[in-house]
């Protein structure tokens, strides 16, 4: 018998899209490496002992125009991080006080570090999970940079620059 017409049913037209790129696939594991960040934003750190003063820290802070320092010690290995949020907790803790007070009394120890090759996307997770916006890079045991949130922000926003003009480019021929 010839099936007449039949009204279309709820999933007759799904059709087969191609899915746009989701925030994931843009920081493309094989293209954005921390390595490849430091390269165009060069690796130096800037560092304090754990028995130098938050005056001493301060002042760095505010020359270099930087959120946080890595601290080392006399034999270059890293002790912790101490970020201008570790400065302001503590001025409200310890209001008049807070400057003389050393490095290591204000320091985080436990610092969370990342790898050369590490895809930028997976930074990006972990300083939004772990709540801080500055990490080290370290090498084969040695401190060789520190990336923050806002460098991987700003390589991406270069980057898409770049794609958006090479598409440009491929549309006008
Ligand atoms: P931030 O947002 O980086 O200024 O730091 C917020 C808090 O996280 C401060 O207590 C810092 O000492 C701490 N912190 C910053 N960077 C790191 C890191 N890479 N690993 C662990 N703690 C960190």
């Amino acid at each position: 018998m010839p099936s007449s017409y039949q009204a279309p049913k709820r999933g007759d037209f799904i059709r087969e899209t191609t899915v746009s790129q989701s925030a994931d696939t843009n920081l493309a594991k094989d293209t954005a490496t921390v390595q490849k960040l430091m390269d165009m934003k060069g690796g130096g750190v800037f560092t304090v002992r754990p028995e130098d003063t938050i005056a001493e820290a301060v002042v760095i802070l505010r020359d270099k125009r930087i959120g946080a320092l890595v601290v080392a010690d006399e034999t270059g290995a890293m002790q912790g991080i101490l970020s201008e949020r570790d400065i302001v907790r503590k001025l409200a803790e310890t209001p008049g006080q807070t400057l003389p007070q050393t490095v290591s009394e204000n320091m985080t120890r436990e610092v969370v570090t990342c790898a050369p090759g590490d895809p930028l996307v997976t930074i990006l997770q972990r300083m939004t999970e772990g709540r801080f916006r500055h990490m080290p890079v370290v090498a084969d045991g040695q401190l060789v940079g520190i990336v923050t949130i806002g460098d991987v922000v700003n390589f991406r926003l270069k980057e898409l620059e770049h794609e958006a003009l090479q598409l440009k480019q491929m549309i006008v021929g």
